[in-house]
């Protein structure tokens, strides 16, 4: 997933652990390498100038011209920025909620909400032993709805029955009163997504998790989109207090370059990444794994 920035980059990694004393202008050259990588990866242009604004005060200073090994030192401030600008740690789902906690999956149509939803359902049943209850409240895509309940069938995750005639917080509440009562410990809401932004929708899903209250609102997007992940990225956060973000289709040819700006712009962290279209393709995200494979 991020052959193409891994590529580039490593050639400057290569150069300058050839190099055995840096320069300042070894390293104006390098820096230069590393921004035109990040930005044909797709990185958003502010990202990248900070970035290459925090590399480069630590990068002129003593820790890496005044280094005994110059070029690895600035390999090895690379790769802590970057690890940083992706979120430094891994940030598990927060469930820490008087049962049942509530998940609200948001995001654009086609970003992989209702996988998602199934693939998270499958996680915490297995790894977390949760009794897990699935609802769709997209009551404009009769097809969203019975693909979660496919889903939910295919994981012996008990799914929560809703139609087009109800109303979103309708569905949510009855859930979430079926999930009290039958002492689920979480409840996932699928919700719908709009092919691009609107009003009605950011208002629909406002007054979704105003009813619910969920503990964790997670933002998918579709890394594939590039920058317009970014933009998307920040009009939902800008909507709702989202708790973490799910990046998907990360096994695709994405460049990669979302991964890299999403924490920065919307400064939630990036809690799991999408890698396939199986309810097993999600992996939680880990910043400094990340690096380390694009500095490989
Ligand atoms: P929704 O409209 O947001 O609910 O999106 P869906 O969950 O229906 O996903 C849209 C398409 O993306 C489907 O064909 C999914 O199989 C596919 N998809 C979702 N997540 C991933 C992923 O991580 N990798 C790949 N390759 N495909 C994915």
């Amino acid at each position: 997933m991020f052959e193409n920035l891994s590529g580039r980059l490593g050639n400057v990694v290569k150069t300058l652990r050839g190099n055995a004393r840096l320069t300042e202008s070894n390293v104006q050259d390098a820096l230069r390498d590393v921004r035109m990588a990040l930005l044909e990866a797709d990185v958003a242009l502010p990202v990248v100038k900070q970035f290459i604004a925090d590399v480069k005060e630590r990068a002129l200073g003593q820790e890496v011209i005044g280094s005994l090994t110059p070029g690895q030192a600035l390999i090895g401030v690379v790769y802590e920025e970057l690890t940083k600008l992706m979120g430094a740690h891994n940030d598990a789902l927060n469930l820490a909620a008087v049962p049942p906690a509530v998940i609200l999956m948001a995001g654009l149509q086609g970003a992989g909400k209702t996988t998602t939803s199934g693939k998270l359902a499958k996680r915490l049943k297995e790894e977390h032993r949760k009794k897990v209850l699935l609802v769709s409240a997209d009551v404009y895509r009769p097809a969203a709805i019975e693909q979660l309940k496919t889903l939910a069938a295919q994981l012996d995750v008990e799914w929560f029955p809703s139609d087009v005639t109800q109303r979103p917080v309708e569905i949510a509440l009855a859930a979430l009163d079926h999930a009290k009562r039958h002492f689920h410990d979480v409840l996932i809401v699928d919700t719908a997504g709009r092919l691009a932004i609107d009003e009605a929708m950011m208002a629909e899903i406002q007054a979704l998790h105003a009813a619910i209250k969920p503990v964790e609102t997670l933002f998918v997007v579709d890394a594939m989109q590039g920058q317009d992940a970014v933009n998307t990225a920040q009009a939902f956060g800008a909507a709702l207090p989202l708790t973490g973000v799910v990046l998907t289709k990360m096994d695709g040819d994405a460049r990669g370059g979302a991964a890299l700006s999403v924490r920065h712009v919307t400064g939630k962290p990036i809690k799991f990444i999408g890698v396939g279209e199986k309810l097993t393709g999600l992996e939680p995200f880990y910043p400094d794994r990340v690096a380390s494979r694009i500095l490989d």
